[in-house]
């Protein structure tokens, strides 16, 4: 099996090949991160022109690396949502018009889904079921995983999404953009005990995630004058982590038993985050597994590999070529909306 993948629903470009041993044959990807700098965050009109301009000579160079041809292929998967809706159409309509072209199945795949096995990819052992802590720019989820296409979920935010969180510390920080891993990195230098600030919503019954109240205190804590970055930053991991433990102790009860916790998505990238989840897992006799901080964030090779697990089904359908791009798409239909909450 040989699957190329594109992603473009966000600020990264990329084009990846996987086959169906898991193995990554080629990849590419091209981040925004120049463009949207001096805006503070994603521009989507940027985001959607540099895609556009960048798309096709990734997919041509991915294949050349791999020394293939799309008829080579036995399908094209594209992020079809959710996601910037303009960048997701660059890639998707560009995923269509080669799939018409090589007459390729498509499949239009779910960013979220890329991100919920993504640690499949990387690790052979996982088997369903697993518990998905799903943390990334736009999402802040606890789901549980009984396999392709099956995703319960039993948290999301009602607010903020951890990474977004991130990258407002960063920007109240003076620390740029893209914020999270500056904020890790200022972090190892400052004391996590330095600031009080608040844990939202632990203690609460419901496992839901809230992050706003943390950032407003942040915000405090900086114009005070009274602290240095490096502890806001340590303090702001700190606290944001505590919470992040808090909610899924919560969620792994109301879920049942799964023998695996999983963290996936760019948040996931966090080395401090992945300590505290490996912690947990140990308290509650799970095995603990994190893609490499590579695919925890945004990349063509997930994509690529939702697309080999999609075919493998054994009522794989391709999608039609008049399959629609959507800004969203949740994981998980039948989820409660929760009062608030973006997704
Ligand atoms: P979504 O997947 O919800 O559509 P996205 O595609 O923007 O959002 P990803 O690329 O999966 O998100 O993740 C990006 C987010 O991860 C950003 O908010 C970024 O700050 C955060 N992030 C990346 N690396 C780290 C890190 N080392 N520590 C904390 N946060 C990080
Ligand atoms: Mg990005
Ligand atoms: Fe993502």
């Amino acid at each position: 099996t040989l699957v190329l993948g594109i992603e473009s629903s966000c600020d990264e470009t990329a084009a990846a090949l996987v086959d169906g041993e898991r193995r990554i044959i080629a990849q590419r990807i091209a981040s925004q991160d120049e463009e949207h700098a001096p805006f503070g965050g994603v521009v989507p009109e940027i985001a959607a022109r540099a895609h556009a301009e960048r798309l096709a000579p990734m997919i041509e160079g991915v294949l050349a690396d791999a020394g293939v041809t799309l008829a080579d292929c036995d399908a094209i998967a594209a992020t079809a949502g959710p996601g910037l809706i303009g960048g997701v159409m660059v890639g998707l309509v560009s995923a269509k018009a080669l799939a018409m072209a090589s007459d390729t199945p498509l499949i239009a795949i779910n960013h979220l889904e890329g991100h919920a096995l993504s640690a499949r990819l990387a690790d052979a052992e996982l088997a369903f079921p697993y518990a998905l802590l799903l943390v990334s720019g736009g999402h802040c989820q606890i789901l549980r995983v009984d396999g392709v296409g099956e995703y319960r979920r039993f948290a999301t935010t009602i607010d903020d999404a951890l990474g977004e969180a991130f990258d407002k510390t960063a920007k109240i920080l003076g620390l740029g953009f893209p914020g999270g891993p500056a904020v890790e990195r200022l972090a190892k230098e400052g004391d996590e005990s330095a600031v009080p600030l608040p844990r939202p919503m632990v203690g609460s019954g419901e496992p839901h995630f809230s992050f706003a109240g943390l950032k407003s205190a942040v915000m405090r804590a900086h114009q005070s004058g009274t602290y240095a970055a490096a502890d806001i930053a340590a303090s702001f991991q700190k606290a944001a982590v505590d919470c992040v433990i808090d909610r899924l102790s919560i969620a792994l009860e109301a879920m049942g038993r799964t023998d695996t916790l999983v963290v996936a998505g760019g948040v996931a990238a966090n080395a401090t985050v992945r300590a505290a989840l490996e912690e947990l897992a140990e308290r509650h006799s799970m095995r603990f597994t994190a893609p490499p901080p590579k695919l925890c964030t945004d990349n063509a090779a997930m994509i690529a590999w939702a697309g080999v697990e999609r075919l493998a089904m054994h009522d794989f359908q391709p999608d039609p070529l008049d399959i629609a791009a959507r800004p969203r798409w949740p994981l998980d239909p039948q989820a409660e909306p929760v009062r608030g909450a973006g997704v």
